[in-house]
């Protein structure tokens, strides 16, 4: 409703105007004006000290003062905007507790943090699964109260793309996967979820491959001993199995070779995340790998190249090291035909370390190169006859590189051959270890 104005300035005026002809009756026009203004200033200080009194009434839904004219219309409007603004608090507080309700309905922690890391709000799950209390936890740094190594460097490293698990610090016996969404001003919402049935399935799983690879191995070696024996009297043998002896020890060996690979990687796979901290001389250990690669590629003669740059102490576990690196390189020999070149590469700098495997072999087709690194996944499966490759090399690579904080890239084009290069971040490398030239 709109205010009607020059009416009021109209009503004062006449007001004014009838004090001035009171005093003018009475032979005092001056005084009549003066009161007349006077009482209106009154008047006008009156209102303002009620809609002042109304203003700070702490209840705030009162209903506003009684008044009339310009008076009245602002204690109207003020009162209408006051209930507006009353409502769409309501609405915003069942809206908040609606999110909240629903929340805390989640099997899911849920916790914000702000930029500082400190908590601001959390669900009841989170609460159940890590232990949080309402009343002394607000306000505390999310780093005090999980106070896990891997929890802390996983949340100052901002990079969330994979999610962390952990043990709870609450309830030991639960295993949780932590997963953590920047947003705002570099506000966090982390997300954590009970894994512990998967986490046993896939416990199980590794414990089922390491039981029976371990149990199959002493038949095996029996089986393979004898029929190596055999083998060595060949000339004894009627001619009809020979033939049959031979291969049923050529397969044995495969298997054999199957079953010490399915062994480290299930050894590799348990103690993810906790590789020894020995210092390792990674010029020396790829040194050897290349002259058992010499001794491998035999007469299909591969020029095999090494360059170190750098210093190349690295921390790490020497046997899980060492088998990552020959499945690289064993691999490129397996796949460059003959004359073609190797390059074996270890750099590191102030970044961190790479070790890279350069061949001039088949190449992979693109298509296959994400998912290479999975158990018994072949680029050609009609190929791995000749190779008398395990299908789990590059399996192990990339456990081995996790178990180091690193990882696996793979670049290659179909017959130009392939680059495998494994990353290492700073903190792997040892300070002030012997810098060595290229060699
Ligand atoms: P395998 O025992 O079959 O070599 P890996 O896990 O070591 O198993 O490798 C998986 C597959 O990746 C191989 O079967 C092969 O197709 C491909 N591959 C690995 N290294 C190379 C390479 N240097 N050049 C071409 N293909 C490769």
């Amino acid at each position: 409703m709109r205010y009607n104005w020059s009416r009021y300035l109209r009503l004062i005026l006449a007001g004014i105007a009838g004090s001035t002809l009171v005093g003018w009756y009475f032979g005092f026009p001056l005084y009549g004006l003066l009161t007349g203004l006077i009482l209106y200033l009154w008047w006008t200080l009156l209102q303002a000290r009620r809609l002042y009194q109304w203003l700070g009434n702490p209840s705030g839904s009162d209903e506003p003062p009684q008044s009339i004219g310009m008076w009245g219309h602002i204690f109207d409007s003020l009162h209408k905007l006051h209930q507006g603004h009353l409502s769409k608090q309501d609405s915003l507080r069942s809206r908040i507790n609606r999110v909240q309700d629903s929340t805390n309905s989640m099997r899911e922690g849920v916790i914000m943090t702000n930029t500082r890391g400190e908590m601001e709000w959390w669900n009841d799950a989170a609460e159940y699964l890590l232990g949080f209390q309402r009343s002394t936890d607000r306000g505390q740094y999310i780093q005090n109260l999980i106070r896990s190594p891997a929890f802390k460097a996983y949340f100052e490293k901002r990079d969330y793309a994979e999610p962390l698990e952990l043990n709870s610090p609450a309830r030991p016996h639960i295993h949780l996967e932590f997963q953590i969404n920047q947003f705002g001003d570099d506000d966090r919402l982390l997300v954590v979820k009970d894994v512990t049935r998967l986490h046993q399935l896939e416990q199980m799983r590794r414990d089922f491959i390491g039981n029976v690879s371990h149990e199959m191995r002493t038949p095996l070696t029996v089986i393979s001993g004898y029929l190596e024996t055999m083998v060595d009297h060949g000339d004894e043998l009627p001619a009809k199995w020979r033939r049959a002896i031979q291969t049923m020890a050529t397969q044995s060996s495969r298997m054999e070779a199957l079953i010490t690979d399915l062994i480290l990687l299930s050894m590799i796979e348990t103690g993810e995340h906790s590789a020894d901290q020995e210092p390792i001389d990674v010029s020396a250990m790829i040194g050897q790998i290349g002259n058992d690669a010499r001794a491998l590629s035999g007469d299909n003669n591969h020029q095999i190249e090494i360059n170190v740059t750098g210093q190349p102490l690295l921390k790490g576990d020497q046997k899980q090291l060492r088998s990552a690196f020959s499945n690289l390189i064993f691999n490129a020999v397996k796949y460059t035909p003959r004359d073609g070149q190797i390059v074996v590469s270890w750099r590191a700098d102030k970044d961190g370390a790479q070790l890279s495997v350069k061949d001039t072999g088949i190449g992979i087709d693109s298509s296959h190169i994400p998912r290479l690194t999975e158990r018994f996944y072949r680029a050609d499966p009609s190929r791995h006859k000749d190779t008398g490759g395990t299908g789990l090399g590059l399996a192990i690579v990339k456990h081995v590189l996790i178990n180091h904080d690193g990882h696996l890239e793979i670049n290659s084009r179909i017959g130009e051959g392939s680059e495998f290069t494994c990353h290492f971040p700073r903190e792997r490398l040892i300070d002030g270890g012997p810098d060595q030239a290229v060699r």
